[in-house]
């Protein structure tokens, strides 16, 4: 599956916001945009954008976020849309229940696109069969962890400690020292992260 591989900054920086695809880094003055506040005052003149601007713009920011291409991320949504309930919901529960997206949450990884590479090098395992996909949705009960053998990289030491300060969604747990992380429900309307507007993506691809 194709991805993105130029400088990820850029992605913030096309929309002006901070979308964390570097983990520690983006904490840190080094963030570019944080440069950019601290040195460039801002301009009084504000640009008007449209409606389908800001469509667009949320799109984007959601797509970044979770480091899809547009085919994928439009695919995930007809996938959506199918489904019963509410579409937007729908939309973003499915991006959630993405094992890359599990083994960033539970702190096994610093970034989503880390945590893409843990998966596809064929790290991880669900329920105890290894699984390389990182678009491979978990259901509710799964047991995500390390390939056994993979509990001796490098990366799984680190993980590990990332793991302790990591801020787990309620839908997940972690046993910290088996470092098994279980789908205790399947996320619902409270998972979405609050600054993410799903309403706007739903308006973007309904025209
Ligand atoms: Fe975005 Fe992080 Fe790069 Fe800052 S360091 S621009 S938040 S990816």
């Amino acid at each position: 599956m194709a991805r993105y591989t130029g400088p990820v900054c850029r992605k913030c920086r096309a929309l002006n916001e901070k979308l964390m695809l570097k983990g520690d880094k983006c904490y840190t003055p080094k963030c570019p945009l944080e440069r950019k506040t601290a040195q460039a005052p801002r301009s009084r003149f504000r640009r008007r954008i449209s409606e389908r601007g800001i469509q667009l713009h949320e799109k984007q920011k959601v797509r970044f976020s979770y480091g899809l291409m547009e085919k994928q991320f439009r695919g995930f949504f007809a996938r959506a849309r199918k489904m019963t309930g509410v579409t937007g919901d729908n939309f973003m529960t499915l991006l959630e229940r993405r094992l890359d997206n599990v083994v960033y949450r539970v702190g096994f990884a610093d970034s989503r696109a880390q945590a893409r590479q843990i998966v596809r090098h064929g790290h991880i395992v669900v329920n105890k069969r290894k699984v390389d996909i990182p678009s491979y949705l978990v259901e509710e009960g799964d047991d995500v962890q390390w390939r056994e053998a993979s509990a001796k990289t490098e990366c799984y030491k680190v993980a590990i400690e990332k793991a302790k300060k990591a801020n787990i969604p309620a839908w997940l747990s972690l046993d910290q020292e088996k470092m098994i992380a279980t789908v205790s429900v399947l996320p619902g309307r409270d998972a979405i992260v609050s600054n993410l507007n799903s309403q706007a993506i739903v308006e973007y691809y309904s025209r």
